[in-house]
């Protein structure tokens, strides 16, 4: 007789450690330590993407932005142990009024996108919508095109909002004339990624954590239960996880609790995690291992 407990249904119950690329955390507004706990749950790898949060930058400023996330931050994380690699956008949002040198800055850009450690174009989304909003979208989807290069697009967490955004998205897309399978949609769910299924757009990203009663929450996260309902309806590779860690409140092992919580209480196997946790981001963000 066995002596592995079982679960109910006869799933075989036990956890396996396994590496993790969380794709989408914005440590850099965090503490370092944070980076510890991950290490702890085993995360290895790490992207780090630009944000909205400094309006009007100019081609000094965001320079120096970028050298921060590509230098800094890397180093940062690797004190820790964890390989960071990071995304750079001119975040739309973050250039509400004119004048701005929208040409310094996207050509800024494309020469921090040399970097070794920048290995996709991120975030970008619409704030406002405006005629300015929309071509630096554009432009910079344009030059995600020109470099090969995966695309974060940022997506709000209020449904309506989102539906209401969602149309301007897709046209926009369609305009610059990008692969959509270089466009990975971030903070997504069942509801948000519905629409989207069938249009042949690049794994989404999806926050997760176990329940919690945040007193900064900014973003609500999925947790292992909807994950698993979410994978009911939508094929595994659609779909890579991620803490989604910024400045509101999150858990640096929410991922790797989620992780664990896939295996001993859904009974997913080891492979199955792993491809959300770690194999769908690493192909989609680190090409030259996709490649070699
Ligand atoms: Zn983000």
């Amino acid at each position: 007789m066995s002596s592995e407990p079982q679960l109910e249904h006869g799933r075989r119950v036990g956890f396996e450690p396994i590496p993790i690329f969380d794709h989408h955390v914005h440590s850099d507004g965090r503490n370092a330590d944070d980076y510890e706990w991950m290490a702890l749950g085993g995360t290895t790898t790490v992207m780090v993407p630009c944000t909205s949060g400094e309006p009007h930058p100019s081609r000094r400023a965001f320079r120096a932005r970028c050298r921060r996330l590509l230098h800094d931050e890397v180093h940062r994380a690797a004190v820790y142990g964890i390989d960071a690699y990071v995304a750079l956008s001119v975040h739309p949002g973050d250039l509400a009024d004119e004048p701005v040198d929208l040409d310094g800055l996207l050509d800024e850009l494309a020469v921090q996108l040399n970097h070794d450690r920048a290995r996709a174009l991120g975030e970008i989304s619409l704030r406002s919508g405006s005629s300015l909003e929309r071509e630096v979208f554009v432009r910079q989807l344009v030059l995600a095109k020109e470099l090969d290069l995966p695309v974060l697009v940022e997506t709000s967490p209020d449904p309506k909002c989102y539906s209401e955004a969602l149309p301007t998205y897709l046209e926009l897309i369609k305009k610059s004339g990008v692969n959509p399978e270089l466009i990975s949609f971030m903070d997504m769910d069942a509801d948000k990624w519905r629409p989207l299924a069938t249009l042949g757009f690049g794994p989404a990203g999806v926050a997760v954590s176990p329940a919690s009663d945040p007193l900064f929450g900014v973003r609500r996260k999925l947790t292992d239960t909807e994950v698993v309902r979410m994978l009911d309806e939508f094929s595994i590779e659609h779909f890579m996880l991620n803490t989604g860690f910024h400045f509101g409140s999150a858990d640096p092992m929410g991922l790797v609790r989620v992780a664990h919580r896939l295996q001993v209480r859904h009974g997913m196997s080891v492979d199955e995690v792993h491809r959300l946790v770690d194999e769908t981001a690493r192909c989609t963000f680190l090409t030259d291992e996709r490649n070699s």
